[in-house]
């Protein structure tokens, strides 16, 4: 390092008192209380503004899982 490129204490906390992170923002769920992550569906309820879009997920997968059974019984018919 050359010593023209040295820079005071002063100069270099001043550039790093914008490196602190902020704090990600946290909300009650309005369902189950729980605190949750903003826009960011409920880890606890599996809800997203009022919809149980996580328990959709998992009956989705059950849904394929019992295809096969009902594709049969809809040839039979
Ligand atoms: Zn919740």
């Amino acid at each position: 390092m050359v010593n023209h490129m040295r820079h005071t204490r002063g100069h270099t906390r001043n550039r790093r008192s914008h490196h602190a992170l902020k704090a990600a923002g946290t909300i009650l769920c309005a369902d189950c209380g729980q605190p949750k992550r903003k826009h960011i569906a409920c880890a606890s309820c599996g809800k997203y503004k009022g919809r149980d879009v996580l328990a959709k997920q998992a009956k989705a997968d059950k849904m394929e899982a019992q295809k096969a059974p009902k594709a049969k019984k809809a040839s039979k018919k």
